[in-house]
């Protein structure tokens, strides 16, 4: 290390600290990223593996009131556990001022842009780092049983197409013909060329070593507990405190810490409106009886529910809760995965699942990420709050935050994604 590079030390070993420290040693950083797990331990090793550019947030006129109606079902897609919790109250109520149309429609160009840069950093990586992950440009199916949800597919498909993207409407037969498992009776649904599917662990683990290579250190089992200043090289830095009580000095911290992150940016003042959104996942091997061998990713529409072709295996995950930040796997929650792919596939069976996880979607009330310094500590970048579109989004969101340490200044406008905005 020479003392002209930067020292920079990412806190979290998910897909966006991983991305932005593969980005950052990419371009000469002196990279410590400190995970207090496993890399890949979090939200991002068992999410359903697509890569889905263009998709605006999860905030839709009428989202509110529809999960307030569906609260006491703890089956249904969106669920909030009954508690008193003023955070949680306050988080709901601003999400509800965001669920608009106006929203929507200004969300989708920056969505759009961070899309199509996302979409082309991931051929990249693939081709580039030679990354081992089941990376497949299938695109995937939004698949519906009801006329109703297919008329709501369409509507959002054509929102997309007005930011370069070709979503393809089709009949229940084609799609059909196109994925034969699928039950006679399906309505309809809509095909998204540009997204891809991959096996979201060893993607994050594959540029972990790539980051590695380019000289990052990758230190699990370290838990960071502060961030404070400290004074080193007779200057002012940013300190990170291990809880072993170990100081890492750097001159520049990323708090890539998805659903975790309240904990280190509120010792700065700075109250991030993070919620965490529980998704599950359920995977079933292929031949075991369980699962048919799905061609291409489908998305249940009407139940939310993600099926996943891997390697060997269908990975059912999907689920919105909002219930806390705890791990707690609630039974019900991960039936209703398989349960609702048996309404639209046939040899869906009962067979034992080879995993079943749950893991926490960092999620803001107007649904885009944050990305940017913290107000009044310019040497300190969050970058969390992806919600559903962490995996999409953790390639641009790693350019952009080595933009913003090295350069001051990123290559596209992201105003909207800024941390004081709330
Ligand atoms: C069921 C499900 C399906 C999904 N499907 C998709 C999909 O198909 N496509 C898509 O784009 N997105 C999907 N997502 C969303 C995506 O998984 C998340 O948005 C993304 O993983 C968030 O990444 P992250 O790095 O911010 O958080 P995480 O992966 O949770 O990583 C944060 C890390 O920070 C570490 N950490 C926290 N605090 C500290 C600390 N103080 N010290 C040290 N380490 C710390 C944690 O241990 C953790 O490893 C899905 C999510 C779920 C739950």
């Amino acid at each position: 290390m020479t003392q002209t590079q930067p020292r920079v030390a990412v806190v979290g070993g998910g897909v966006i600290g991983v991305c932005c420290a593969y980005f950052l040693a990419k371009r000469g950083a002196a990279v410590t990223l400190l995970e207090r797990n496993d890399i890949a331990s979090g939200a991002s090793g068992g999410n359903a593996g697509t890569i889905a550019p263009g998709h605006g947030p999860i905030n839709k006129p009428g989202r509110l009131w529809q999960a307030l109606k569906q609260m006491l079902d703890p089956t249904s897609p969106l669920y909030i556990a009954p508690r008193f919790d003023p955070q949680l109250a306050r988080w709901l109520w601003t999400f509800s001022r965001y669920c608009t149309s106006a929203h929507l429609q200004s969300s989708l160009p920056i969505m759009g842009s961070l899309g199509h840069a996302t979409r082309s950093l991931f051929d990249q990586l693939v081709e580039e780092e030679d990354l081992d992950c089941d990376f497949r440009t299938t695109g995937y199916y939004d698949v519906f049983r009801t006329s109703a949800g297919l008329a709501t597919a369409k509507h959002e498909a054509s929102a997309m197409r007005a930011v370069g993207f070709h979503p393809e409407s089709l009949s229940g037969g084609a799609l059909r013909e196109r994925e034969p498992a699928l039950r006679q009776g399906i309505a309809g649904g809509v095909f998204y060329p540009e997204a891809a599917t991959l096996n979201p662990h060893r993607f994050v683990l594959e540029l972990a070593e790539r980051a590695r290579r380019y000289g990052a250190t990758i230190r699990t089992g370290s838990d960071v507990d502060g961030v404070m200043p400290v004074v080193g090289r007779g200057v002012r830095l940013t300190g990170l405190r291990l809880k072993t009580g170990e100081v890492v000095e750097a001159d520049h911290v990323v708090l890539a810490t998805g659903a975790y992150s309240l904990h280190l940016a509120s010792q700065l003042g700075c109250h991030l409106p993070i919620q965490a959104g529980k998704g599950y996942h359920r995977d079933r091997d292929i031949g075991s009886g369980g699962t048919p061998p799905l061609r291409v990713t489908c998305m249940l529409g009407e139940h939310s529910v993600f099926c996943t072709p891997m390697d060997g295996f269908v990975r059912y995950s999907g689920t919105m809760e909002f219930s806390g930040l705890n791990h707690v796997l609630r039974r019900p929650r991960l039936e209703q995965l398989t349960t609702a792919a048996k309404m639209y596939f046939d040899g869906v069976g009962d067979a034992p699942s080879r995993s079943e996880w749950c893991g926490l979607r960092p999620c803001t009330p107007d649904g885009l990420p944050i990305v940017g310094p913290v107000p009044g500590h310019a040497d300190v970048f969050v970058a969390t709050g992806h919600a559903m579109l962490g995996l999409t989004l953790g390639p641009i969101t790693g350019r952009l935050i080595s933009e913003l340490v090295l350069d001051k200044r990123p290559s596209m406008d992201i105003h909207a994604l800024r941390v004081g905005r709330f």
